[in-house]
């Protein structure tokens, strides 16, 4: 697997708040219930920008892409199409099975062409005393990001931290998150955006009722 990258040279551009590297993806399409969500991914260098945030990428392999798409501008969107096509899948499956229901086929289909690319460019390697999954050089793909998205994915489609999977409780929210707290009764995305905003709102309208 790909390591938390400790050397990034930018400062973050995306808020990683999802505790997975797949929800914070799934996150990318931002005020999703509203009538006019916003995408973060608009370009291929802000699918590589969260690349790097989020620990896929190095500085150097996002260096890389940003010269590797002013010579193959075409192949960049066409993968940007895609990341966000598997973008939308998972947030499908991940929604479905949060709300008990049957994940649709065709988001289903996605995932699995998605981690079939990623099995045939992944394969296991000895460290240390153990053994680990290691992906080919993400710089061979414009793909290549997706793999370990895709992958990790999977991972938690398929363990019992599926049951902490959680959406934001803002209405206007619904930002994607691993709830690793000690109850589990974490509710929002982060106290700092939803959740302070949650509070303000309550204040004022216990201060109507009051006055
Ligand atoms: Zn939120």
């Amino acid at each position: 697997m790909t390591e938390a990258n400790p050397r990034k040279r930018r400062p973050p551009t995306f808020e990683l708040i999802g505790g997975n590297v797949c929800l914070d993806f799934i996150n990318t399409l931002d005020d999703r219930p509203s009538d006019q969500p916003k995408e973060l991914l608009t370009n291929y260098y802000e699918l590589a920008r969260f690349g790097e945030d989020s620990g896929i990428l190095t500085p150097e392999e996002l260096d890389f892409f940003y010269k590797r798409v002013q010579l193959a501008p075409d192949e960049a969107e066409e993968a940007l199409r895609r990341a966000r096509n598997l973008r939308e899948a998972l947030h499908d499956i991940f929604f479905a099975v949060m709300n008990k229901q049957k994940a649709p086929q065709l988001a289903m289909d996605q995932l699995n062409a998605n981690l079939h690319e990623a099995a045939l460019h992944s394969r296991l390697v000895q460290r240390g005393d153990g053994l680990e999954w290691r992906f080919d050089e993400l710089t061979s793909s414009f793909n290549a990001m997706l793999w370990p998205i895709a992958r990790a994915a999977a991972d938690l489609l398929a363990s019992p931290d599926l049951a902490q999977v959680r959406a934001c409780s803002s209405p206007t929210c619904q930002w994607l998150f691993l709830d690793t707290s000690k109850n589990h009764h974490r509710r929002w995305c982060s106290m700092k955006q939803c959740g302070n905003r949650a509070k303000v709102r309550r204040f004022y309208a216990r201060r109507k009722t009051a006055g």
